[in-house]
């Protein structure tokens, strides 16, 4: 059996209260994705691990997600992200914090986990060794979009605090921000992978980290399950929540341990989602906000969805 499930970000007050005008571009990304990757995890042309890497790639790509082109701006109205990803066989790991310039962040932090050494890099060294590993670079100005800057915009003209636009569902805005990307999946030979993608929060202080790019906070795969979190990352950091889902897992159900990890991050200002797949198939896409995007692959089968329900067929789905 093969598992491939991808989320575009958790967040959101309140009831749910439907679909902006941008949603079905989003909900579109995310099945046309799940098919064709999905499809190729199935005849056995592409690993875990190359899956969730491409699977981030074509998120990062689409400018409605908080991950490569698109991503929030920071207080100084710059952009910087992070990403991480995780081979669940042996542990092996590669991140990157507060890259400007890679169109693909995922895809450095995919060629540190294959060099082996370091796990992690951060800024210019780590868009530096993206440039030798061959990888795409652009101009910062090119990552930059309209709905962005008129986020940051408002978040300045309200003092609000960082990530507070993030959330916002104004008819100008949209209720999008949030749209960190991740995706896990398991193999035609039972082998895990999970990996994370962010531009972070909109108006973060310089130099700020989330949980994306760390391991065992944002992002965890072992023999026996892949994670994928997003959601306010000081508070999965604190609790060191990918890694504690695996932990919890050894002794109970995927459900149980992943709303054990929900609940813990909430006392801390955590609220947010997370996706998770287990050696035996078994996919969790728990959240304790108003929405989390979210789309699963299982055998052939295609859900998407944002608020409380899903849809298998993206015909029904109106804005
Ligand atoms: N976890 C991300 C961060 O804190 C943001 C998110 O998932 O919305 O950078």
């Amino acid at each position: 059996m093969v598992v491939l499930a991808v989320h575009g970000g958790a967040g959101g007050d309140g009831p749910w209260r439907g679909m902006t005008e941008a949603d079905p571009q989003r909900l579109n990304c995310m099945h046309s994705l799940l098919s064709d990757i999905g499809a190729r995890l199935e005849s056995g042309a592409l690993s875990a691990l190359e899956a969730v890497t491409q699977a981030v790639e074509i998120m990062e790509d689409e400018a409605l997600f908080n991950a490569g082109r698109g991503s929030v701006l920071d207080a100084s109205g710059a952009i910087t992200m992070d990403a991480s990803i995780m081979r669940g066989e042996d542990q092996a790991a590669g991140a990157v914090v507060g890259v400007s310039k890679a169109r693909h962040p995922i895809r450095i932090a995919y060629h540190l986990l294959k060099g082996g050494w370091p796990v992690m890099l951060n800024g210019e060294a780590a868009d530096a060794y993206g440039l030798t590993k061959g990888l795409e670079m652009v101009d910062p100005t090119w990552l930059v979009t309209e709905l962005r800057q008129a986020q940051w915009a408002k978040w300045k003209a309200n003092k609000s605090a960082p990530g507070s636009t993030d959330e916002d569902d104004g008819a100008v805005l949209d209720h999008d921000g949030m749209g960190t990307v991740g995706a896990v999946a398991l193999d035609r030979d039972g082998k895990l992978a999970a990996a994370t993608s962010t531009g972070g929060m909109t108006g973060k202080p310089d130099g700020r980290i989330g949980d994306t790019p760390i391991i065992g906070a944002g992002t965890w795969a072992d023999r026996n399950v892949a994670v994928s979190c997003t959601g306010v990352g000081e508070a999965f950091i604190r609790t060191c929540a990918a890694r504690s889902l695996a932990a919890y897992h050894d002794r109970e159900s995927l459900v149980a341990s992943g709303k054990r990890v929900l609940d813990e991050v909430a006392p801390y200002g955590g609220r947010g989602g997370l996706i998770a797949v287990n050696a035996d198939g078994e996919l969790i896409v728990p959240f304790q906000t108003m929405l989390m995007y979210r789309g699963t692959y299982v055998n052939g089968a295609i859900e998407v969805g944002i608020g409380p329900e899903t849809y298998d067929e993206l015909s029904s789905v109106s804005s």
